[in-house]
C-alpha cells in the first residue's frame, strides 16, 4: 500500500493511475478502523481497479473540543488493517496540509443540516462538507463510499455532489453491527465494559419502534414511550429518536415505507448514533 501525507505526490500517482485507465474508488474515514470501514473498502474494491482510503480526524466537523481531543487515533493498527485488506493507497495528511490558517468557508444545506445531528451538533455538517469537498478535489474519484450508519451525512454528501457538480458516483454501504446489534463505531472503543452493555439500548429501541410502527401502533405515542424508557436507563442521555423521510430527512407525521428511524444519545460521555430503515 502506498501511503501519502502530502497532496502533490498523491495527485501525481492518481493522475498516472487514471491515464492508465484505472477506475478509482474512495473511502474517506477518520481512522480507528473497524469492520464497518472495511465493508466500505470491500465495496470499493468490487467496483474499482484501485481503492484509496483517507484517514483524517477533521477538526472543523467537531463542535466539541473534548470530543476531538478524545477521538481514538490508531494509525499504526489502521495501516496494518488496510494493507491486509489489499487497499492500494492511504492518504493521511496532517491538519496543516488540509487547512490554511485563514480558512473560513462555511456550507448551508437548508433544512437538511438543521435537523437531528445538525441541531445537536451545530456546524458539524459544514465541516464535513468542507473536508469532503477538499478530499474530492484532491482525489477526484470515480466512486465514493459512505456508510448508512451516518445517514444524514450521506444525504448531505448527496446534496454536496449535486450542488457542486462533483463528477463522482456516491454509494451507500449497509451498517456493520456487533453480534448483539450495536452499530460498529470508532467511538465504541471509549466505552467501559458496563457502558458497552448499556449501549445496546439504542439499537433495541430502533428495533422495538420498527416492530410497533409496522404493526400499526400510533407514531407519536410509540416514539414518546420508547424515549421515556430509554431516558430512564442509567448513564444514558437520549438526544433524539425520530421517524424521518429518507428523501429529505424531514420528520414524518405518518408511517411510510420510505421512512427511516434515527437515534442519537450519550452513553456516559460517549455520543453514539444509529438508524434503521423501515423497509429493510
Ligand atoms: P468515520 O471514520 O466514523 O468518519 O466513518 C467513515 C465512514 O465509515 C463513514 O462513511 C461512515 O458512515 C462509515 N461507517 C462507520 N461505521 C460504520 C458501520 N458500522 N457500518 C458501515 N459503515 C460505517
Amino acid at each position: 500500500m502506498d501511503i501519502f501525507k502530502e497532496i502533490l505526490p498523491l495527485k501525481a500517482l492518481l493522475g498516472s493511475l487514471r491515464s492508465n485507465s484505472n477506475s478509482i474508488g474512495f473511502v474517506p474515514t477518520m481512522g480507528a478502523l473497524h469492520k464497518g470501514h472495511l465493508a466500505l473498502i470491500e465495496a470499493s474494491q468490487r467496483e474499482n481497479s484501485k481503492t484509496i482510503c483517507s484517514i483524517f480526524v477533521n477538526p472543523t466537523q467537531f463542535n466539541n473540543a473534548e470530543d476531538l481531543a478524545k477521538y481514538p487515533r490508531t494509525l499504526e493498527k489502521d495501516v496494518n488493517l488496510l494493507s491486509k485488506e489489499g487497499c492500494d493507497i492511504l492518504f493521511c495528511p496532517p491538519p496543516e496540509e488540509m487547512y490554511s490558517k485563514t480558512s473560513h468557508l462555511k456550507f448551508d444545506f437548508g433544512s437538511l443540516d438543521k435537523v437531528m445531528e445538525g441541531s445537536f451538533r451545530p456546524g458539524h455538517f459544514s465541516g464535513v462538507a468542507l473536508v469532503v469537498s477538499k478530499l474530492f478535489n484532491i482525489v477526484n474519484p470515480d466512486r465514493a463510499y459512505f456508510g448508512q450508519k451516518d445517514f444524514q451525512q450521506y444525504k448531505v454528501i448527496e446534496k454536496l455532489i449535486e450542488e457542486l457538480k462533483f463528477n463522482v458516483t456516491l454509494r451507500s454501504v449497509p451498517i456493520e453491527r456487533e453480534s448483539d446489534g450495536l452499530a460498529m463505531s470508532s467511538r465504541n472503543s471509549r466505552l467501559t465494559v458496563d457502558q458497552r452493555k448499556n449501549a445496546i439500548v439504542f439499537y433495541e429501541s430502533l428495533v422495538q419502534a420498527k416492530i410497533l410502527l409496522k404493526s400499526g401502533s400510533n407514531l407519536k405515542s410509540t416514539l414518546e414511550t420508547i424515549k421515556e424508557n430509554v431516558s430512564k436507563k442509567d448513564g444514558i442521555k437520549l438526544e433524539y429518536l425520530e421517524l424521518a423521510d429518507t428523501a429529505n430527512l424531514m420528520p414524518l407525521e405518518n408511517v411510510s415505507p420510505k421512512a427511516i428511524l434515527l437515534i442519537a444519545g450519550y452513553v456516559g460521555e460517549v455520543r453514539l448514533i444509529d438508524n434503521l430503515l423501515l423497509a429493510e
